[in-house]
Order: structure tokens, then sequence, then C-alpha cells
């Protein structure tokens, strides 16, 4: 975060805490991801914040796995979200797991069975949930509310001994039926699951709820400011009253509006149904909203970051127009991607007054952006390929690509004239045939002649084959969490464009995986991780927006 922009809520409070001396120690924050998915854009939103704040204030930041859930966790995602961190360019203090305060929140949960705070009802949940009431209508009291501390130690005591089923018991804090913020209407604490846990195995049949992890865990870590999205802002009293209960250290919970961005799911749960429906290829298919989708997909750590110091953080709800994230990318490639030339529908040309044993070396300027990139070699020779699309036999008005009445000038080659064309049975143009001006070389041109179209073009004698997929977004509605449809009714079915014979010039061969380069007039492009030697894969990172007009007039 650079120091030019205004403060941020949390900066301003951050620093006024400062001021007021009521933070005297260097702040500590967390990132707290649960582990039952692979993170997303909005977990990037989190992380730059919280790792963000930490740096700027010279504090430091914990990664926590929020592991409470047994059913739904997993190591594997354990290891993607590590490495989705430090590929963000983040690197955390400690790494915990909710997991490895088990047994102390277990005596928490005696403590307030002790102090009268808790206690063991064998209500089912569903019950439970129908007595809490509405907001503007007390609850019901659970007929096990009065409860003995010692009935309810030993009962606790049997829960987590395994004596009876999931659901049979759970044990609720002891708050208040009647408080309007139904958060505090006796939650549920702790409940049975005979289920193992990714770390402590069969340790546990108990666990305890989100509720009665979240806020103590923050307090063992001292977590001077534990920073989450806006729905927790109502579980903020009960954050409290426990830290308050306990006596613990009193970490305070801060609250800022979550990522949405137009087109595309924030939500794991709902990114691993696109996965287990194979809507999409897996959680880094290069659609996906994942880190490890957008990794794949070319997006640089760098470009997300810049992304998210655009987006700001604010308490205000709000949906991103998904061009940003594009521009973010598509800024920090314009300036340092190497322009190389590739053909994605390739029609043959023959030069019919080029001779034919005849291939010279022409140098193409690697990044007109900035003069330090070099150039590089192309062959040209007799028979070259050209874009389908930049060929009209009947051209519409401005037209200034080739046509029988306009002539073309070959990127870094030469300006090319139309002579005949061949055609198949079905009258489909099969081969051009073109003449050129030997004395219209870029950079050395003498001919004279002013031409408007500059298209891309490869080498026949050296150009390679490779695949390239196109992406589009993944959805075709601007808001796909407020949709009433299924995911899969609101699915772009063109979202994916596979092309499997496209031509690339053959300085592309040597393409390695960190490479980003532009395909003149097509977009920014990355090897895909099933790229190989053989078959080299491209995937498009993102089209390039308003510079077809200028690549077209530049040589
Ligand atoms: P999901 O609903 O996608 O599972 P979550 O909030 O349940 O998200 P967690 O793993 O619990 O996921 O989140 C870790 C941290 O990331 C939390 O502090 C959470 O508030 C934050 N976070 C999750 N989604 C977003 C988002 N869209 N924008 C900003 N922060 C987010
Ligand atoms: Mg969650």
């Amino acid at each position: 975060m650079s120091d030019t922009h205004a403060l941020n809520f949390l900066e301003e409070t951050i620093e006024q805490q400062i001021k007021n001396e009521t933070q005297t120690t260097p702040i500590v924050t967390r990132f707290p991801p649960e582990p039952n998915g692979y993170l997303h854009l909005g977990h990037a939103k989190s992380i730059c914040l919280n790792f963000g704040l930490a740096q700027k204030y010279k504090g430091i930041t914990n990664l926590r796995f929020d592991d409470t859930n047994p059913e739904t966790e997993e190591t594997e995602y354990v290891n993607a979200i590590k490495e989705d961190i430090q590929w963000l360019g983040f690197q955390w203090h400690n790494e915990h797991y909710t997991s490895n305060y088990f047994s102390q929140l277990y005596q928490m949960a005696i403590q307030l069975i002790d102090k009268g705070l808790a206690y063991v009802d064998d209500l089912t949940s569903e019950d439970i949930a129908k007595q809490k009431g509405e907001p503007s209508k007390p609850g019901t009291e659970s007929p096990y509310r009065n409860r003995t501390p010692e009935e309810n130690k030993r009962l606790f005591e049997e829960m987590k001994q395994g004596k009876y089923t999931n659901g049979q018991k759970v044990l609720r804090a002891k708050i208040d039926m009647t408080s309007p913020n139904m958060h505090m209407r006796d939650p549920i604490i702790y409940r049975i699951k005979h289920v193992p846990h990714h770390r402590t195995k069969n340790e546990w049949c108990i666990y305890p709820m989100y509720d009665f992890a979240h806020g103590q865990s923050d307090a063992i870590e001292h977590i001077s400011h534990s920073i989450c999205t806006l729905e927790f802002e109502v579980h903020r009293p009960l954050y409290n009253w426990f830290i308050k209960q306990l006596n613990l250290y009193p970490s305070q919970q801060y609250e800022f509006a979550r990522l949405n961005l137009t087109y595309t799911l924030m939500s794991k749960r709902k990114l691993l149904q696109l996965v287990q429906e194979q809507s999409v290829s897996g959680w880094d298919d290069p659609r996906m909203p994942t880190i490890s989708g957008i990794r794949r997909r070319g997006y640089t750590p760098n470009s997300i970051r810049k992304f998210c110091e655009k987006i700001g953080v604010a308490r205000r709800e709000n949906i991103i127009d998904v061009n940003l994230l594009e521009s973010c990318i598509r800024e920090e490639l314009n300036a340092n991607a190497k322009r190389v030339m590739a053909v994605l529908d390739p029609i043959e040309i023959e030069i019919t007054n080029y001779e034919n044993a005849k291939s010279e070396i022409l140098l193409a300027d690697n990044n007109p952006e900035d003069p330090n990139s070099g150039s590089r070699e192309l062959t040209f020779s007799k028979h070259i390929f050209i874009e389908r699309e930049d060929f009209m036999e009947e051209p519409i008005r401005k037209f200034f690509r080739l046509s029988p009445t306009t002539l073309v000038r070959l990127k870094s080659a030469y300006i090319l004239q139309y002579e005949r064309c061949e055609k198949d049975e079905k009258g489909n143009i099969k081969k051009l045939y073109c003449t050129y001006f030997p004395n219209s070389k870029s950079g050395q041109d003498t001919s004279g002649i002013a031409v408007k179209g500059v298209i891309h073009w490869v080498d026949k004698a050296t150009a390679l084959c490779a695949e390239v997929r196109l992406y589009d977004r993944l959805f075709l509605v601007e808001n796909p969490s407020d949709s009433e449809k299924t995911l899969a009714e609101i699915l772009n079915p063109n979202s994916l464009q596979i092309i499997r014979n496209a031509l690339i010039e053959s300085s592309l061969a040597t393409t390695k995986p960190e490479d980003r380069l532009q395909f003149m007039r097509k977009g920014y492009f990355c090897l895909d991780k099933s790229s190989t030697e053989k078959q080299l894969v491209f995937n498009r990172i993102v089209t390039l927006k308003d510079t077809w007009q200028k690549e077209i007039f530049s040589h």
C-alpha cells in the first residue's frame, strides 16, 4: 500500500490507536482460511489487507487454518492455500491451526460451565433453531437450560468420550434468549461429530463452532486486529462476550466489505460445485476466480496486488467490474510483454515474385513500449500464413487489410498486393497468391507506397504448430450469486475456445513457463501447465483492449 493514497478506515483506526497509545505494541493480524477449498480473489483481498497492514505498521501476520469442520477440510487444501499466499508475495509469521487449540477450547468450555454460562442441551438443532424465535420476538428457553454445572460437566465430558451420537446433545452458551441479536440467544458452541479430522484424526468427536473458536484463537495468538467481512458484524457482540467471560487477551474484530466481481462467483462452496459437476477442469481451471486458476491463466502476483490496491477497503458493499481486474494485468503486460506473431486461423499466401529457395532474416522489435527490450529475428520466405479474417475478397467499407483493392503491410516485413485466390469445390478460399514490393522492407522502405493496414503473419518454412486456448467469462449473468437459476443454467457455453492448429513464429519454441507474450493483435498469452515441448499449449491471459487501432497503424 503506498503512502500517497488516502488512508482506508482501518489505517485511520490504527493510526488513531497508535496516537492515543491504545496500541503500544506492534499490531498482529491473521489470515484465517478454512481449508475446505482453494483460495479465490476475495481471499486475495483479505490477504493483501491483513499482510499489508502488518507490513505498513511493522507488525506481524499469522496464517491460521480455521479447521473446525472435519467433514469438508483436507490437507490438500492446506497445502494449496499456503502455495497461493506465497505466490501472492506474502510470508506469514506463524502457522497455526485452530485444531491445535482444541484442548484449550475444551477447557474454556468447562470454565463457562463452571461459571454457569454454558449448558448441555438435549434438543435437536432443528428444535433449537425453532425455539430461537424471531428478532422481534423473544426465544423460548430450553428445558435443559437450568442443569447444574456438575451435571453439565459430566454430560459434556461424556460427549467428549463419545457416549452420544451425532446431534444427540450440544453445548450451548447461556446468554440471553430475549436478546435482539439472534447470535446471543444461547448459541451452540460445541457439537458432536463422529468424523475424523485431517489433523487430529480420531482424537475428538466434539468440535467447537466458529463463534466459540475464532475469537479465542485470536486471543491465544494475541491478534490485535481481527479483520473479517461484514457478515460477521452481528457476531461481534458474541466474539466480545466470550473474550470477556473467559478473561482473555482483548482481540478486537473489525469488518470490511467483501469483494464481489461481476460475472464471477466468489464462494468456495459454489466453486467446489463447479469442480464436482465438471463444469470446469479443476480448481485451477484458467476460467476460475481462484488464485490457482488465475495463476495458471497467466496473471502475475503483482497484477493481483495492484487490483486489491485499486479496489480499496471500505465498509460499503459493492460489486467491482471484472474489467478492472483485466485492466490491471493488461497494463502490466503492455509494458513488459514481448510482442510475437501467431496466426490463430491461418490461410496460406504464396508470394509469386519471391524467389523459390530464398529465405531472409528480418529484425522485429520485441516491445515498442520498452526501448531496452531489443529485437528478434524472423524468417521470411515465399510461403507465409496470415489470419483468414485479414483478407476479404469483397471488402466492406473501411476494410484496410488485404483485399483485391487494398495493399497491406506485413508487420516488420514487406507490403503485399493481392493477385488471385484458389478456392475449393464449395467456394471456400484455400490459398492466396500475392506479390510483394522488394523495396518496401520495414525500416528501409523506399517504395513510397502508403498503406493503412499492418497485419501479422508467420513464415511457413519455420512456423510451429500450437494449441491456443481462448477464455471468456464463465457466467452469462452479471451477478451469478444473485441468480435464481442453477449454476449449469447460467454458465457461458462459450467460455473456452480451443484452437488446435494455430501457427506461431519459431522464436516461441523456447518459451518458458514464466514468459508472458503479446500475440500481436490477439491478446496476451502464456504457456499452459499442460504444454510440452512437442505440443505447445498457450492460454490467453487477456485480450488487447483498444490497441487494435494502434497496432494497425504502426509498422
Ligand atoms: P467462502 O464463502 O468462499 O468459503 P469464507 O469466508 O467462508 O469464504 P474463509 O476461508 O473462512 O472463507 O475465509 C478466510 C478469510 O477470507 C476470512 O477472513 C474471510 O472473511 C475472507 N474472505 C472470504 N471471502 C472474501 C471476499 N469475497 N472478500 C474479502 N474477503 C473474503
Ligand atoms: Mg467459510
